[in-house]
């Protein structure tokens, strides 16, 4: 708990913590959240925003606004978050739908597009759920067939399985850049190589790793992304998702569901569809902007304390758990799950148990805010911009003792 309280008072985020909303209200007071990386915590100009925009643009600026701002604002905040966080220039990014829906329309894409003869998708036993249904979905809908890598469940997919898979028969390869159990980050700019040199796509799910790892998306010429915004970038619940084109993809992929917003002309409202150039041809209708505001706050605030910093700090954090996990701090038989090798470790840290389930139930009944995966980890997620040492030094305090009572 000392060296806790040491790493707070050198840490240079120390002063983001009190930028988001107390987790407390009366007797319900959050001890420590760990669990930033499922749903971010609401910075406090969040809250501001949300007010401004009920009381202004949606209040009294009200139609206007659409023209004034919001036909804009899905690409605008797109190439916002490219510049802080993707490593991608503008006119590629745009924000739309859930991560699940912009996962179909970009896999569908990619699969449409896919030269004949390629009809084999490839993705992950480890991937997330969402990502694996999708791939079935579109596989089946379009007569392809899905070639599965047996990914190490404390890992992810390597380079090495994804050579020995990929081929002139592959249409597209789906794959999560940091693994959502492990926390595993994969070997993006290798992987991507690999599959370019069979000739394929890659459509990589950044959903872990967007707002808390570097990601440098052009200069690994990587071709399609998405991620969702509730986890690190704290866009609040149900905010929308994002999508990367590459620009040289851009005029080549048709996404499946074509509504009017993603026509060239919406307000013409001819009789055919003609998909509009660049990322707006990647939405279908009206964007949800009162879900899509918040997430300016946080990527103002990466962007005022820099990615690399936020780096930093996320893997002292992360180390911090390692390190007490290592010398029997966190408990007698926890056993850790995630990478040893910081480099190659995202924004969490799974610990496994075979008591896991039993004591993340009395520490969520404590106020102690962790995540369960089946069958047996806790795992941890380490929002730097909201998570102090010593928050996870009690958690890990309490998981010591929870797990020896027994
Ligand atoms: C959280 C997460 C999702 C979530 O998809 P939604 O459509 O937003 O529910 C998808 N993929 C990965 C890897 C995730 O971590």
């Amino acid at each position: 708990m000392q060296r806790a309280h040491e790493l707070d008072a050198a840490d240079p985020l120390a002063e983001c913590r009190d930028l988001f909303v107390p987790a407390r209200s009366g007797t319900d007071v959050v001890k420590a959240y760990l669990d930033g990386n499922s749903l971010g915590r609401p910075l406090k100009a969040t809250r501001q925003r949300l007010i401004d925009l009920v009381d202004g643009a949606w209040g009294t600026r009200l139609i206007r606004s659409w023209d004034e701002q919001w036909m804009e604002l899905p690409f605008a905040l797109g190439d916002e978050l490219a510049r802080v966080c993707l490593g991608a220039a503008a006119g590629q990014t745009c924000f739309a739908d859930s991560t699940t829906v912009l996962l179909y329309k970009l896999l569908r894409a990619a699969v449409d597009a896919a030269p004949w003869g390629r009809s084999r998708i490839v993705v992950d036993t480890q991937n997330f759920p969402t990502d694996r249904y999708v791939a079935e979905a579109v596989a089946a809908e379009r007569g392809h067939e899905l070639v599965w890598i047996e990914a190490d469940p404390a890992g992810a997919a390597t380079a090495e399985q994804v050579a020995e898979v990929v081929d002139e028969r592959t249409s597209v390869v789906l794959l999560s850049h940091v693994a959502y159990k492990s926390a595993q980050i994969a070997d993006l700019p290798r992987i991507t190589e690999v599959v370019h040199a069979a000739g394929s796509v890659v459509l990589w799910d950044l959903c872990h790793s967007v707002g808390v790892v570097p990601i440098e998306l052009d200069r690994n010429q990587v071709d399609l992304a998405v991620g969702c915004s509730y986890k690190y970038l704290n866009g609040g619940p149900g905010a929308p998702a994002f999508a990367y084109v590459a620009q040289r993809h851009q005029g080549r992929l048709r996404q499946p569901i074509q509504g009017w917003m993603g026509h060239a002309r919406p307000f013409e409202m001819g009789p055919g569809f003609e998909a509009s150039q660049g990322m707006r041809g990647f939405i279908s209708g009206t964007p949800p902007v009162l879900a899509m505001v918040g997430i300016a706050d946080t990527i103002e605030l990466i962007d005022r304390f820099s990615l690399a910093e936020i780096r930093r700090k996320s893997v002292e954090l992360t180390s911090f758990v390692v390190a007490a996990t290592d010398s029997g701090l966190s408990g007698e038989g926890v056993r850790l799950v995630s990478p040893r090798d910081p480099g190659v470790r995202g924004g969490h840290v799974t610990l496994a148990h075979p008591r896991s389930r039993q004591v993340y139930t009395q520490l969520w009944a404590e106020g102690i805010i962790p995540d369960f995966r089946e069958p047996d980890g806790i795992r941890l997620g380490l929002a730097p911009l909201s998570t102090s040492f010593v928050e996870v030094a009690y958690a890990l305090s309490r998981i010591a003792e929870l797990v020896d009572q027994h």
